[in-house]
């Protein structure tokens, strides 16, 4: 028969399918399939805990337990309770009871008496919503149902338990006490409240590394099972996380130490950014190959690493706001017909050509900070808390949205424009789908931000300025 556990691999527990069969033959508990010497050494413990709690071994009946996949090498605290449960299945010492067919994952130690103990790495289980998780009654365990025993007898009736939440220790970092020019709160208002990824160019001094900076602490607060997650990566850089974390590297960093890898694949801060947020400042300073990793974590969340054959991947859900200069004066402006900039022609030029490639274009916003310096008024950072608060309430509670804005599919979004007449509304000349996908998500946030239900053209084109405008003049000025 099947069951199924986790095998440990680097900073994972994977899952793994144990298949066990009964053959004539000595008895013995064989594991086929790359165990490691621990794991051989776990067939005398489940002998002995199988013999105290009054179960019989097979005679004359050699036991294989086969797991797949077979390619990895395995090592495993926690696959002595699924070994046992399946063979005490197998030799019909127990009926299969009914939460079988919900295909659970077992994972617990046995002891040589019988007891079941939840292995010491039971916090790096990562289980969907739905999966059913049979181990030892302990602290850590994942979020949802679990059937929970403290010895191998009680496999018969086990105990149900349910976590609902995780404890989030520690609070929203502190807001900052900056106030901003008006059009620069109305972006970090947008950016906050849709968790779109943004990159803002302007000269140095002009501002942007302290809006970037200011957007952690107006954030949702963490979801549980993401914040989980966060807590456990954390762990394996020798961190703790209290809140959503932001992790923003120096332009220097290496490739690996950014994207992770390594013989035995080990995450990067891309991925210790997860459920958090990334800040890139001098985004064109950093190393060519980790722009590029980058694209992967903007569209799927995740981030992979091949090594030797197969495929690692971690998570890589965040947030990246970056910075960045025009060119390398950094006074120069696609908006003003007299630019500042004094750099010569050629040099302007291919720093523009990397600005309009595709890298460049899997930021949702893209915004420039030639204006801030212009304006008078400005709003205090608590007020734009109070709106960016409302929004997010808006789009839970009254829209019934979970995920943010930044991360609706297409679908859901085509389905809220509707009639053929907004479809006509986006900006004519504008080809890219991506763009069009980052206007509707950002108009979204913009509709959120008023209260609204419906999308209005007047969104649609605040949003084509801070989605696609940028775009557009750079381009005008490169031709
Ligand atoms: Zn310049």
């Amino acid at each position: 028969m099947k069951v199924h556990s986790f095998i440990r691999q680097g900073p994972d527990l994977l899952p793994v399918e144990v298949e066990l069969s009964l053959m004539p033959g000595l008895p013995q508990i064989s594991f086929l399939g790359l165990p490691d010497a621990a794991m051989r050494e776990s067939a005398l413990r489940i002998r002995s805990a199988l013999r105290e709690q009054g179960f019989q071994l097979p005679q004359a009946h050699q036991v294989l337990v086969h797991l797949k996949p077979t390619h990895l090498r395995k090592s495993s605290r926690g696959l002595d309770l699924a070994v046992a449960s399946a063979l005490i299945w197998e030799t019909g010492q127990l009926e299969k009871p009914s939460w079988l067919e919900r295909k659970p994952y077992f994972y617990g130690e046995l002891s040589l008496k019988g007891e079941v103990v939840p292995p010491d790495d039971l916090g790096d289980i990562e289980t969907a919503e739905g999966d059913l998780l049979i181990t030892g009654d302990g602290a850590d365990l994942p979020l949802g149902p679990a059937l929970v025993m403290s010895s191998l007898r009680d496999l018969a009736s086990p105990d149900l338990l349910q976590r609902e939440g995780v404890a989030i220790q520690g609070e929203r970092p502190r807001l900052s006490t900056e106030s901003f020019p008006r059009e620069a709160a109305r972006l970090l208002e947008v950016i906050a409240a849709g968790e779109h990824a943004t990159l803002i160019a302007g000269a140095p001094g002009s501002g942007k590394s302290t809006l970037v900076e200011a957007v952690a602490a107006l954030l949702d607060e963490p979801d549980p099972r993401t914040f989980r997650t966060s807590r456990r990566l954390a762990r394996l850089f020798g961190r703790e996380v209290s809140w959503r974390p932001v992790v923003q590297p120096h332009h220097t960093i290496t490739p690996l130490a950014m994207i992770g890898g390594g013989l035995n694949p080990w995450p990067g801060e891309i991925t210790r950014a997860h459920g958090g947020v990334l800040i890139m400042d001098e985004l064109l300073e950093f190393h060519a190959e980790i722009q590029e990793s980058l694209r992967e974590p903007l569209e799927s969340g995740s981030i992979s690493i091949a090594r030797g054959g197969h495929v690692r991947t971690f998570p890589a859900s965040l947030l990246l706001l970056a910075t960045t200069n025009l060119c390398p004066c950094g006074e120069f402006t696609p908006r003003r017909e007299n630019t500042f900039c004094r750099c010569p022609r050629a040099v302007r030029a291919r720093a523009l050509q990397r600005l309009t490639g595709p890298f460049v274009d899997r930021f949702a916003i893209f915004a420039l900070t030639d204006r801030w310096a212009d304006e008078r008024e400005r709003i205090p950072t608590s007020e734009i808390r109070t709106r960016v608060e409302e929004a997010i309430w808006f789009r839970k509670e009254r829209r019934g949205q979970l995920v943010p804005n930044g991360k609706l599919s297409e679908s859901m979004l085509e389905s809220q424009l509707g009639s053929t007449e907004k479809r006509s509304m986006f900006p004519e000349g504008l080809r890219s789908g991506r763009r069009r996908l980052a206007i509707m998500r950002v108009a979204r946030t913009l509709a959120d931000l008023r209260g609204s239900e419906l999308i209005s053209s007047r969104d649609l084109e605040e949003a084509a300025e801070l989605s696609w405008r940028t775009h557009e003049r750079l381009q005008a000025w490169r031709e």
